[in-house]
This record gives C-alpha cells, structure tokens and sequence, in this order.
C-alpha cells in the first residue's frame, strides 16, 4: 500500500509512534524478509525520506 508523506502523515506518526520499516519488523532478519518479500521499498531510507511510504501488509511489530 502507497502512502503519501504528507505533514499530516508526519504528525501522525510523531503523535502515535507509528512504525512501519522493515527494521521494526518482527520478519526482519539480518537485512532480508523472513518471509522473502522483496523489501527494499519497505525498509527505511538511508537518506531524505521518499515522498510516498510504501507499507507492507505483512508487518508484524517486535
Ligand atoms: S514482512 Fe514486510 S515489513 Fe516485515 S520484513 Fe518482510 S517485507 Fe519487511
């Protein structure tokens, strides 16, 4: 699912601690998905923040 970071999204995610990266991901090992999604879009930029979050439905929280 495609998200636009808009600034509401960015208050929201301050406002709930929302997670949503690979990295807090209970599927997450050692840089790839357990469950072999391909997850380079899920997992947390290295730099600026891309303009659209891309969540993946099988998100499991740690
Ligand atoms: S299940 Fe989704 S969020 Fe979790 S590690 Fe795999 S690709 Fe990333």
């Amino acid at each position: 699912m495609r998200l636009p970071r808009t600034p509401d999204f960015e208050r929201e995610v301050g406002r709930f601690s929302l997670q949503f990266f690979c990295e807090e991901c209970a599927y997450f090992r050692h840089s790839t998905c357990a469950h072999e999604w391909p997850n380079r879009e899920h997992q947390r930029p290295e730099h600026e923040p891309a303009e659209v979050v891309v969540f993946c439905k099988e998100f499991e929280l740690r």
